[in-house]
């Protein structure tokens, strides 16, 4: 199983290959485009007007939004891995941030 260190390290090499943008501003705008699409594909989480949530849809809309950030966290040389290690695991653990908005949700898988 790669770690996450190597999948942005595989991510970041065949972005070059396929010869892909390494300005900072497409790369936020694509990222923000695909959580877009994150957010579409969920609709059907929250009311029945939407049809049926697609989770092969929902994968392959959050693994386009990993590749934005992923590569993001490239270009400026971040090890994406260390850093979640260290803001989410460590520092944020810190605080009690346990959100009552789950109960909402209609999707329980
Ligand atoms: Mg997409």
């Amino acid at each position: 199983m790669a770690t996450l260190t190597d999948l942005q390290e595989r991510v970041h090499e065949a972005r070059i290959t396929r010869g892909f943008s390494m300005e900072p501003a497409q790369m936020i705008a694509m990222l923000a485009e695909e959580v877009r699409e994150v957010a579409r594909t969920l609709k059907p989480a929250w009311s029945n007007k939407y049809g049926n949530l697609s989770k092969e849809n929902l994968s392959n809309e959050l693994a386009d939004a990993l590749v934005c950030v992923l590569a993001l966290g490239s270009r400026f040389e971040i090890d994406l891995e260390r850093a979640v290690e260290e803001k989410f695991f460590k520092s944020d653990a810190k605080r009690d941030r346990k959100s009552e908005l789950w109960s909402l949700c209609s999707f329980n898988p």
